[in-house]
């Protein structure tokens, strides 16, 4: 059961005339084809995900810190998990709650790129996915499987349903910006690394890229863990999803998560006083300088 309708995935993405559970695509992969495609594990990302974890100590030697370099981390990651994750990837992307300039949205599209979450492409796909088939089997991080599965085994293991995530990201799979994005993620945060070098040497890398990455990378994770397990609920929902004030402040406003699942398509997840939802206030700075449009809200 899942709360999400044609409506909150951009039409270009779902052909009207095809149902998730009953497309040609996934008629020749069953369920168990699903589970067993499932265990498969994903090698390289299996150890690129231990670099990711073991990079970062290099924080620990003295000479490898300055306060510049926490200052360049700190901006990164705003830019990158704030502007680039939950504004450009999430708000924007996935659920397309508002319309931004081209440019724009290239800029964000570009941030979240060097999120280091994967191209924009899988982010938006497995997302749409999620919202289809909330807790169930075909959701990528099914929070049924446990804390660990949803937080970040899923990813080390093949997601079997690669026709459904090409089916769902049709609305962006022709734009080149997203597709250039999509192929060359990798290399672009090598270029970044690149760039922080010639600025500022090893510190900058190391907090600039390595800690900044880690840090990005589980507090984004923790929305598909935690804001299923852990926190309250507003709205009696036919999933998990709770809201979390933690990741909520870890991730600019994500972990709203229960109020997100009631209302998928509003660019605004934080309606009580309490819950403060930093991407929204700069969707609704970005609105009253008329560069936001279509901004999609709905109290609930
Ligand atoms: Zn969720
Ligand atoms: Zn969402």
């Amino acid at each position: 059961m899942t709360l999400l309708t044609q409506s909150d995935i951009p039409s270009q993405a779902v052909p009207q005339s095809s149902e998730p559970d009953s497309s040609a695509d996934r008629s020749s992969l069953d369920s168990h084809d699903l589970q067993a495609m499932a265990e498969r594990p994903r090698r390289i990302v299996i150890v690129s995900t231990i670099l990711l974890h073991v990079a970062p100590l290099l924080a620990l030697y003295p000479p490898f810190f300055n306060w510049q370099a926490i200052g360049v981390a700190v901006v990164l990651y705003a830019m990158t998990i704030g502007l680039g994750i939950s504004l450009g990837f999430h708000r924007m992307a996935a659920h397309r709650s508002f319309v931004v300039p081209k440019p724009l949205e290239y800029f964000f599209v570009m941030c979240g790129t060097l999120a280091g979450q994967g191209s924009v492409l899988g982010w938006v796909g497995y997302h749409r996915m999620h919202h289809l088939y909330t807790d169930q089997s075909k959701d990528p991080h099914d929070s049924h499987r446990g804390f660990w599965w949803s937080h970040l085994s899923w990813f080390m293991h093949e997601v079997p349903n690669e026709p459904e995530r090409l089916r769902l990201t049709k609305d962006i799979a022709s734009d080149r910006f997203y597709v250039f994005c999509h192929k060359y993620h990798t290399l672009l945060q090598v270029a970044l690394g690149v760039l922080l070098y010639a600025w500022g040497g090893m510190p900058f890398v190391v907090w600039g890229v390595f800690v900044r990455l880690i840090v990005g990378f589980h507090s984004t994770f923790f929305v598909n863990s935690v804001c299923h397990m852990f926190g309250y609920r507003s709205h009696d929902t036919a999933d998990t999803s709770t809201n979390n004030w933690w990741v909520a402040l870890l991730t600019f406003g994500e972990g709203w998560h229960n109020n997100h699942h009631a209302v998928q398509s509003s660019a605004r997840f934080g309606w009580n006083w309490w819950e403060i939802d930093m991407v929204w206030m700069v969707i609704r700075s970005l609105e009253k300088l008329g560069l936001a449009t279509k901004v999609k809200t709905k109290r609930v």
